[in-house]
């Protein structure tokens, strides 16, 4: 079935677990995502970025909107990182349930006033919105781009935005990188600045680049009161070291069904991992028991 993130995620908060998000753009790693979700009997965010939707082009998504909306699980069909209003229609106009436009780049005032503008449009038609706040720092090796700082997200400025924009759901710079941590760098999540953020805003709160994280610090991130992780980087690294395992041996072909199938069991073996890690393994039945919402639904 397909939900928006606030229908996903009001469920997330009220039962206190987070759901994860996970970046697509070919069909096995759709499939991997699915299937990984329907295993678990778990709620999953299939989220596509702008350049991974460049490279799977439009109709890929009507396979996509129709493999998860025949699902006895929830999704969301989410863009990630949109970038501009045309990014945003183009996500709304392919059947995706929920956007994110991050304008963290620009000053607070022009943040909020492209936010707004989003939140307006998206919500006439049941889109949900997320916005970005601070800067999530970038390790260089992810799809987002080269190496950036974290700027952690100020608790004051995120009551602003909030009450400003009319944003769903918010994504907070806590202290993770998107991509992998390069070799030797651990990183330290401020759960300091989360709690201060949670104690001002009342919408459910997102980690970006949750990849690489220790385990300990992401369940202690879900109990203070992260109800959405992106995965990207740690399950699709897991696809492709199998990949390349099989591609080495000798007479391991060219057809993709003897290839691939392995590369989807190893991809789903580590997503099963953080669906334990956020809560979330056999909740689907949550979403199923609430009358079959309708993502079309009017927000609030
Ligand atoms: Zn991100």
């Amino acid at each position: 079935m397909l939900v928006n993130m606030n229908q996903m995620l009001a469920m997330a908060k009220e039962k206190h677990f987070a759901v994860g998000a996970f970046n697509i753009s070919e069909s096995n790693l759709v499939r991997t995502v699915i299937e990984a979700a329907e295993e678990n009997d778990a709620p999953a965010i299939i989220a596509v970025h702008p350049t991974e939707l460049a490279y799977c082009k439009d109709d890929f998504m009507k396979y996509v909107v129709a493999r998860a909306g025949n699902s006895p699980v929830p999704f969301v069909i989410h863009m990630d990182h949109g970038d501009s209003i045309d990014s945003i229609m183009r996500a709304v106009h392919c059947g995706f349930t929920s956007v994110m436009i991050d304008a963290s780049h620009l000053p607070l005032h022009e943040n909020i006033e492209k936010t707004a503008e989003v939140v307006k449009y998206c919500h006439m038609v049941g889109v949900s919105v997320e916005g970005e706040l601070g800067t999530i720092g970038d390790t260089g090796t992810s799809i987002e781009g080269g190496m950036t700082e974290v700027l952690y997200t100020d608790p004051e400025d995120a009551k602003k935005f909030v009450a400003e924009t009319g944003v769903d759901t918010l994504a907070v710079a806590i202290g993770t990188c998107h991509g992998l941590y390069p070799k030797g760098v651990t990183p330290k999540l401020r759960m300091d600045v989360l709690e201060a953020i949670k104690a001002v805003v009342d919408i459910p709160l997102v980690l970006h680049g949750g990849s690489g994280n220790p385990d300990s610090e992401i369940a202690e991130a879900v109990k203070i009161g992260i109800q959405k992780v992106n995965i990207s980087s740690d399950y699709k690294s897991a696809f492709f070291l199998k990949a390349r395992e099989i591609l080495s041996q000798e007479g391991s072909g060219w057809d993709p069904n003897n290839i691939f199938p392995a590369c989807i069991d190893a991809g789903k073996a580590v997503i099963k991992q953080k669906m334990e890690l956020f809560g979330c393994v056999g909740a689907a039945k949550y979403y199923r028991d609430a009358n079959e919402p309708q993502w079309r639904q009017e927000l609030n």
